[in-house]
């Protein structure tokens, strides 16, 4: 048997202070529900889809319902489940009719040979498997709204070159993620996202991609990232972390490594969680603050400040 260990994060950038509260709220939730899962005997895979769950379904966060809007005024979602044990793996890139990415992609891992569908075939897939399908226009609030009008009217200002400011740290990188150890010793990872504001349709950031921005192998290590997805798939960044934990360090130094990595390679800007099967773990971020919550069977903390 072993002690349990959940960490949940809900995205990296210069979080406001108005907008502290609710990410920390949005993770402690995140965290109760992913606890209560392991709680009932459930798997590491369950607890991350259930923490995981939470954050889509809360606004704050750039996943589920309240995500950033595309550049057509979509809401278009990408999530990647893992599980560390048999590397069975779901993904889906690019739906737009699904409140609940993650839940679509644990049906994939557990109900299909294959690992990654995408669009409509996705879509088709969640509703052959009883995933109630949803409009999008039940995904978009508001506040996206004007966000999105307000993006798009600095950039016909702007010259192409100011709007490189989409990736500065200071822009909103709310992904949820979610890495998790259960009483078997089994590691799981889940990363669900709306992507980047005013993204071209059919842009399919790290979040989803196996290695990049989710990734779990009992061997190594469960990672979940979130950040400027373009430089983070470049360097398959999960898998890099995980790589240097299977190497024997510490996921704490490992996680450090990999955000120290992204900015001095491509000046990447964005945070990670990482969790071994020995129930170490490190959280890391190079922006300004990062929303997480970690849960072991002697302490709970949730943050949204952690220096490296
Ligand atoms: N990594 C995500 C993406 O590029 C965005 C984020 O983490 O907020 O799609």
């Amino acid at each position: 048997m072993h002690d349990p260990v959940l960490v949940v994060h809900g995205g990296a950038w210069a979080i406001p202070d108005d907008m502290v509260e609710a990410h920390l709220k949005g993770v402690r939730s995140a965290m109760a529900a992913g606890w209560r899962a392991l709680e009932r005997g459930g798997t590491a895979l369950d607890a991350v889809e259930e923490a995981v769950v939470i954050m889509e379904d809360d606004e704050t966060f750039d996943a589920g319902r309240g995500s950033f809007l595309n550049r057509d005024g979509k809401v278009q979602l990408d999530a990647l489940i893992m599980d560390g044990s048999t590397l069975r793996t779901g993904g889906v890139g690019c739906v737009e009719h699904l409140r609940n990415p993650v839940r679509a992609a644990r049906k994939i891992l557990s109900e299909s040979p294959h690992v990654y569908f995408v669009a409509d075939g996705a879509e088709k897939f969640a509703s052959e498997h009883g995933i109630p399908l949803c409009e999008n226009g039940d995904l978009i609030i508001p506040r996206e709204i004007e966000r999105l009008r307000e993006f798009q009217s600095r950039l016909t200002s702007e010259s192409q070159e100011d709007a490189r400011d989409l990736f500065a740290p200071t822009i909103s990188h709310d992904t949820v993620g979610a890495v998790a150890l259960d009483s078997k010793g089994n590691i799981a990872a889940a990363t669900s996202t709306g992507g980047t504001l005013n993204k071209a349709p059919g842009r399919l950031g790290d979040s989803s991609l196996i290695g990049c921005g989710c990734y779990a192998d009992n061997k190594s290590a469960a990672a979940s990232t979130t950040g400027w997805g373009e430089p983070i798939m470049k360097l398959v960044l999960a898998k890099w972390a995980a790589d240097r934990v299977l190497a024997g360090n510490l996921p704490e130094w490992a996680a450090a490594e990999a955000i120290n990595y992204l900015e001095s390679r491509l000046n990447g800007h964005g945070g990670m969680i990482l969790l071994d099967a020995r129930g170490h773990y490190g959280i890391a971020h190079n922006t300004p603050r990062m929303a997480w919550a970690v849960k072991t069977a002697n302490r709970e903390h949730v943050a949204i400040e952690h220096h490296t």
